[in-house]
């Protein structure tokens, strides 16, 4: 659709790739129409710089298109309503942040009072872990909710100071319902050395993770620390933060600490590996795209479902430092239901298809 100044309306989009806007730059398109929660791209977004073509978030552009956007994303925030810390959805919640913690601690993701879990529970309040608890012993007593720009409007314990760096993954990742960040060690080897893991090497790290960026280091706690991960966090579920730890978004609080246990293992694995004087063998790329099709049957992202975008893909690879993009759409892709019942069925079969492949 056009107009006489030859906009592109792609507001119906909520990932704008690079084969989008080479589809609108070739219709002559001098201006893209987009949602005010459209994710856009590293490689979109170059593209239209270079060409000097005008992203136009939806209500921005001109008085047609103004919509109002209840949604998080939006730079106009809805007051925090602090009764919702107590509804019954909030309690739930409350539990799963209290397991998940636990299990952080289990598995030694977490130190002394380290670690973070948080979930947004409305358009501007996130439920968050308190300051100074370590995470084996979270209760949903001790829980805070704060708003969008981490002033605490529930709760009787100081929330995190890390707060700030989930505030900023809610403001840029509009499918982003919880944050879990930790230390877990082998993971956190990688992200001492500024190196992220080589891809295409175990099946499950493919499927629910695929690839992490790195993220420079800066003062924890920080607001500049917060914001290392914008450049990543919307084409990464999962990134590397230098010289500290790690950080993931998903849908819940248990897919984001799913992506941690995957990136950790996956990371002391190749570290086990390491030692046996022998050459990692590969994944060829026919099994690569076997497990790629299982990912999309998930509904799982990847950057590699974009064939336009194979050889940036591949490049990254080459030169290891991890700046690839993952459509961020969460595991079952929802950004308000709770999450997909036949979940668990999907990863029996997935794990099944895995074993599969791996036998051929
Ligand atoms: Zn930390």
């Amino acid at each position: 659709m056009s107009n006489e100044e030859k906009s592109a309306d792609l507001r119906s989009r909520k990932v704008l790739a690079m084969r989008d806007v080479q589809e609108a730059a070739a219709a002559g398109a001098s201006r893209i129409l987009v949602a005010e929660t459209c994710v856009v791209t590293p490689s979109a977004r170059d593209f239209l710089e270079q060409r000097s073509i005008e992203l136009a978030p939806c209500g921005c552009a001109d008085s047609s298109h103004s919509a109002p956007d209840p949604s998080p994303a939006s730079n106009v925030r809805a007051p925090s309503n602090p009764r919702l810390f107590s509804t019954p959805e909030a309690e739930a919640i409350k539990k799963e942040i209290c397991a998940v913690g636990k299990k952080l601690w289990m598995r030694q993701f977490v130190d002394g009072n380290g670690g973070n879990i948080s979930y947004r529970i409305g358009p501007n309040e996130v439920l968050c872990t308190p300051t100074l608890v370590s995470k084996y012993d979270l209760t949903p007593e001790v829980l805070c909710m704060v708003d969008l720009e981490g002033n605490q409007i529930a709760g009787t314990k100081q929330r995190t100071s890390e707060i700030l760096l989930h505030l900023e993954i809610y403001k840029s990742v509009p499918e982003a319902k919880s944050v879990v960040h930790c230390h877990p060690p082998h993971a956190t080897a990688y992200a001492i050395t500024g190196k992220v893991p080589p891809n295409m090497i175990i099946p499950e790290f493919e499927v629910f993770v695929g690839k992490v960026a790195i993220s420079p280091y800066k003062t924890p706690g920080t607001l500049e620390f917060a914001q290392t991960v914008i450049p990543y966090v919307r084409e990464h579920n999962t990134v590397l933060l230098s010289n500290h730890g790690i950080v993931c978004w998903a849908d819940t609080a248990t897919h984001a600490e799913w992506y941690a246990e995957v990136l950790e293992t996956y990371c002391w694995t190749l570290l086990l590996a390491s030692q046996l004087g022998v050459p990692v063998s590969y994944i060829s790329e026919q099994q690569t795209s076997d497990l790629l099709e299982i990912k999309k049957k998930l509904g799982l992202p990847d950057i590699r479902f974009d064939t336009s975008r194979m050889k940036e893909c591949q490049l990254a690879d080459v030169e290891g430092n991890g700046a690839i993009a993952l459509d961020p759409t969460p595991c079952d892709g929802n950004t308000g239901k709770s999450a997909d019942p036949d979940l668990d069925a999907l990863v029996r079969s997935v794990t099944e298809a895995v074993m599969e492949t791996l036998g051929k």
